[in-house]
């Protein structure tokens, strides 16, 4: 696929019109760089939920346990964009791009004309397709307004049933047998955060919920919802039924790339992008989960799913848009909250030859470390914010590493960084 090799022009008239379809954490940064930058022409950004754009992390975390108010999710106030003249298009749906035009009609039949456009579209809770999913009292937790329903709904809820045991899986059971729910969480396959950890963090983490009183259940398929008014039961292919009030699902996430591929830009698990966030379309950008953009520390094209991809491809995007390109090649990092521990992940352990555990892995703090070819390439690091943030300077300066020392706890690893 061929992308275009022009680089936007160098000046930006007031005259001018930056478009943001979506309204999440890169929509918040690509303002915030634009302005930064002194682009004076109109920004609008079309958002499809009622409130400008906001934290997700919170959703799972402090904001399910009622320790955050909505206000505090808000990564701006709306009186930021007022303030920076950005005009916000909220409630409403971008319904068509064209590209060949440069405009973008909404819902309610009004056009945009843009100069500059940033897709930043995001994803969509992917479903589960089974008897009973459109029970009342079956939940996902995407939006503000998934978790206001879930919070109306655990009120009167004595027994939860999760489904998925990834990131929201694990953080919804910690926040919600900690309030004391009891919590069954059901997984697909053999162990939890399977697709993003190793089997000793997955193993670790494991303990922890079931020592809070989470039953967890891998290997486990879900086969019907049952229920009247609402959900009553989960039923699994193996016979179990598993009484509950009500059920979260968790079970990932898809790109939102509906606008885009009606509008004929190439997208394969994303809106392709480069390392500009342009896509072949001169003029239309993306930035965020609905892209894949070609990886150097992958060494392939990916697709990622956190704040830090949306934050570095927001910012990448509009100084694109300004005519001051700036490759995107950010390391990625991750983390996530369950009880008192802290998980915190760097690189990408995709590909690795060896791993090394650094500490004993029934106990925190320790970390594991990812290598290939003598380098350090990922660290997924338990309530050792030190291991992590070495790890990723070392991952990010492809520094040559040695795995005795980094199992060896005696050893300063920030020695390492100087060597
Ligand atoms: P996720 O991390 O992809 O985990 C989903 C889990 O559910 C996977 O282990 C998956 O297994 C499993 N699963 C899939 N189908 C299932 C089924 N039918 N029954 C039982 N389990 C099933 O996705 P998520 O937890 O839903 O999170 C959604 C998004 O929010 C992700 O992008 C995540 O990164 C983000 N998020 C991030 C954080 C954080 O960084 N702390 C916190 C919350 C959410 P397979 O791998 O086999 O599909």
């Amino acid at each position: 696929m061929a992308f275009s090799t022009n680089t936007p022009v160098q000046t930006n008239p007031v005259t001018e019109h930056f478009v943001i379809v979506g309204g999440g954490q890169a929509a918040a940064q690509a303002v915030q760089t634009l302005r930064q930058h002194r682009f004076g022409g109109r920004i609008t950004l079309v958002g499809d939920e009622p409130y400008p754009p906001y934290q997700r992390p919170p959703l799972s975390k402090s904001y399910l346990a009622g320790a955050l108010q909505r206000e505090r999710l808000f990564l701006r106030p709306r009186a930021f964009y007022e303030d920076s003249g950005v005009e916000l298009e909220l409630g409403i749906r971008a319904m068509r791009l064209d590209p060949g035009a440069s405009q973008v009609t909404l819902e309610d039949d009004r056009v945009l004309r843009y100069d500059g456009l940033m897709l930043a579209t995001g994803s969509r809770v992917r479903r589960l397709r089974i008897p009973g999913a459109d029970l009342p009292g079956v939940h996902y937790v995407r939006t503000v307004a998934d978790v206001d329903s879930i919070l109306a709904d655990l009120q009167t809820s004595r027994q939860l049933v999760i489904v998925g045991g990834g990131y929201i899986g694990l953080e919804v059971a910690a926040v919600s047998a900690s309030c004391g729910l009891e919590v069954t969480l059901l997984e697909a396959v053999d162990r939890v955060m399977a697709r993003v950890v190793s089997p000793e963090v997955s193993r670790f983490f494991g303990d922890r919920h079931t020592r809070a009183g989470v039953r967890i259940r891998c290997a486990t398929t879900v086969s019907r919802f049952v229920g009247g008014q609402r959900v009553a039961a989960v039923e699994t292919a193996d016979g179990q039924r598993y009484p509950c009030d009500a059920v979260i699902v968790g079970i990932g996430i898809v790109p939102a790339v509906g606008l885009a591929e009606a509008a004929g830009l190439a997208c394969d698990n994303g809106i392709l992008v480069d390392e500009y966030a342009r896509t072949e379309h001169h003029g239309v950008l993306a930035a965020g989960d609905c892209t894949n953009h070609p990886s150097r520390l992958a060494g392939e094209r990916i697709r990622l799913e956190s704040v830090q991809n949306a934050i570095a491809q927001g910012r990448t995007a509009a100084l694109t848009f300004l005519g001051q390109p700036q490759p995107y090649a950010a390391t990625p990092w991750f983390w996530s909250d369950q009880y008192e521990l802290k998980l915190q992940i760097a690189g990408l352990s995709q590909g690795h030859e060896q791993v090394v555990v650094r500490g004993a892995p029934d106990e925190a703090p320790f970390a594991v470390f990812y290598l290939r070819a003598g380098r350090l390439i990922a660290v997924e690091a338990v309530n050792s914010p030190k291991a992590f943030m070495l790890g990723k300077k070392l991952i990010s300066a492809g520094t040559m590493v040695e795995a005795e020392q980094l199992a060896d706890v005696g050893f300063e690893l920030s020695a390492l960084l100087n060597a």
